[in-house]
């Protein structure tokens, strides 16, 4: 708790004055922290519940700073959407994770890794440059459109017409779009009409307890009837899925049972640099 509470600007200032002094400061120490180069990406394994192996990562991004560590991003990513750099910052994110995909794609060839997601935030789709930042990030890196997946939440592709024409136009280009934390938001099914996605992503929080039917606990079933519920959806529209948050194998064999065959979570690889997931990536061919 002391290491969380030594990067929370935010939560510790008291009083609304100061809070509003925080995020001021906040806002300011982003915008140095990304003049320095302070921002780094991590990777998440995305593995396949059939076989095991990776078969691709979620981009997660990390803030080095030099006197706080290493920030997560709950403690600066709402501050860098309200001051709009989070557009910077996500085309930093952008650039990179296509540049490290292309690099990993000529290391170990197609076969190894089928995508690569980063996170978009609603700023990033109001911006008038987001179509051609993605172009210019897939162009410059070489990687090809249909290995990007980019990962948006459910509130933010409600927002508007303008952000439903950006996300038609990047399924146009092949890019591949998925809704993150599915099942959380407001109107998960009306929004799929909608919406181009590729994959749904099953929200941590049904998986969380999913294995513990033997005692037949009312909330676990309510959770296993979500998943089966979203599997089956996803069937129907043919959209592919991944189950997120998976801490532990029980977790693992019951979503893979229910049809799920790509899960993330601590118990199938942290959030890491990118040289541990070239290194699995090495040792998973040599097998
Ligand atoms: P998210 O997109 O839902 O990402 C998954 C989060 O869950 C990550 O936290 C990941 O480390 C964590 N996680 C993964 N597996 C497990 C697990 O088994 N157990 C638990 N307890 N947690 C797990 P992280 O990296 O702290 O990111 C938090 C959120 O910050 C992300 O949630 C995403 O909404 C946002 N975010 C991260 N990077 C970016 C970015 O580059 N751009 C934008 N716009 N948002 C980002
Ligand atoms: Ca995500
Ligand atoms: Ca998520
Ligand atoms: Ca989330």
């Amino acid at each position: 708790a002391k290491e969380r509470g030594k990067n929370n600007w935010v939560r510790y200032a008291s009083g609304m004055e100061q809070a509003a002094q925080a995020h001021a400061r906040l806002g300011g120490e982003l915008r140095r922290g990304l003049d320095a180069g302070e921002f780094r990406v991590v990777y998440q394994p995305l593995v396949s519940l059939d076989t095991g192996r990776i078969i691709g990562a979620e981009a997660l991004v990390r803030w080095a700073h030099p006197e706080r560590g290493l920030v997560s991003p709950a403690d600066f990513i709402p501050a860098a959407e309200r001051t709009g750099l989070i557009v910077p910052l996500g085309r930093f994110v952008l650039r990179e994770t296509c540049r490290q995909a292309a690099a990993w794609l000529a290391e170990f060839g197609p076969d190894a890794l089928a995508k690569v997601a980063p996170n978009v935030s609603v700023r990033q789709l109001h911006d008038p440059d987001f179509v051609d930042d993605v172009k210019a990030a897939l162009a410059d890196s070489g990687l090809c459109a249909e290995r990007l997946v980019l990962e948006l939440t459910e509130s933010a592709v409600l927002r508007g017409a303008q952000a439903l024409r950006v996300l038609h136009e990047l399924h146009d280009m092949g890019v591949r779009l998925a809704l993150d934390d599915f099942g959380t938001g407001e109107s998960s099914l009306s929004l799929l009409r909608a919406f181009p996605a590729a994959i749904v992503k099953l929200d941590k929080s049904f998986v969380d307890g999913i294995e513990f039917d033997e005692l037949g606990t009312p909330a676990a079933d309510a959770r296993q009837a979500v998943a089966r519920a979203v599997i089956q959806l996803a069937g129907a529209l043919g959209l592919d899925t991944v189950a997120e948050g998976i801490e532990n194998q029980e977790q693992a064999d019951r979503l893979h049972r229910l049809g799920y065959t790509v899960g993330q979570g601590y118990h199938l690889g942290r959030p890491v640099p990118p040289e541990e997931i070239t290194a699995r990536f090495a040792a998973e061919a040599e097998q």
